[in-house]
């Protein structure tokens, strides 16, 4: 059966939404987190996790209907599943594939454990900036004081 063929029946068809599909596995309730779905949201979500992968092995797929994604949703996206791939559905076809991109610096979205850095001063408070040292697993650097940290 030719993969294509495959995936469809793993994964119904959606009408409207998005599919996000290569998240590394285990990482499906974060990418829920980062989309702020939880028990209130009202339309379909679908997680699948553990799905058999050629590229990572095993997988995650999130599927939430009637939802569009933000590029700032993408980059959080992409901290935590550097492989995901953003597919938007519309009447049940797939108008635009994307590969999420790690940005080459993290800004304001993740804070400094470094108590004494500049960015947790409460006077004069400066927005976090990280730079990416390494994709996965994501270790990043504080521009402003140097700590490393690994997600
Ligand atoms: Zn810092």
């Amino acid at each position: 059966m030719p993969d294509d063929k495959k995936k469809k029946l793993r994964i119904k068809p959606i009408k409207n939404g998005i599919v996000i599909d290569h998240i590394k596995q285990g990482k499906a309730p974060q990418v829920l987190r980062i989309l702020g779905i939880d028990e209130k949201f009202g339309d379909a979500v679908t997680i699948a996790m553990n799905v058999p992968s050629k590229v990572l092995g095993k997988k995650d797929i999130v599927k939430v209907e009637n939802r569009n994604i933000k590029t700032a949703e993408i980059n959080k996206i992409a901290l935590i599943a550097p492989n995901a791939t953003i597919n938007r559905i519309r009447d049940y076809r797939v108008v635009k594939k994307k590969k999420v991109v790690l940005p080459k610096k993290i800004i304001g979205m993740v804070e400094c454990p470094n108590p004494r850095c500049i960015t947790n001063k409460e006077r004069e408070p400066v927005r976090t900036v990280f730079l990416v040292r390494h994709a996965d697993p994501l270790i990043l650097i504080c521009k402003y004081c140097e700590r490393q940290i690994t997600l």
